[in-house]
């Protein structure tokens, strides 16, 4: 199973894929939507984690287009700190096509857990 990173935090990438790693899956990465796009058009991740507030195209419109080019993708949508809070944020993310969302800074164990749910329901 493919899952794809979407933050503009290298950090939180790092992070993200080292988890992954370990649990197991392959682990691709973008700094942004845009570039988050083009990377699941050319590898087609099965899962894609994102962040919400990021440069060139923030996560709300991200989850958009991915949603809307692959239906059956899983999101999980990440958020915090920025000048709208994660408490606003987190539901529209929601409503926009996100499986789950979470709030940072989160628990990586339940995290891992809802990839696991997400990914193990397909
Ligand atoms: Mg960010």
């Amino acid at each position: 199973m493919k899952i794809l990173v979407i933050d503009d935090d290298a950090q939180i990438r790092l992070m993200l894929r080292e988890m992954l790693a370990w649990e197991g899956y392959d682990v691709l990465e973008a700094a942004n939507g845009r570039e988050g796009l083009l990377v699941q058009r050319q590898q087609a991740a099965d899962l894609v984690i994102t962040d919400l507030i990021m440069p060139e195209q923030e996560g709300l419109e991200t989850i958009t287009f991915l949603k809307s080019e692959f239906p059956d993708l899983k999101i999980i949508a990440v958020s915090g700190g920025g000048r709208v809070s994660a408490d606003q944020y987190l539901p529209m993310a929601q409503e926009f096509g996100a499986d789950m969302v979470f709030s940072k800074p989160f628990d990586i164990r339940q995290l891992s857990a809802a990839v696991k749910q997400l990914l193990g329901a397909q």
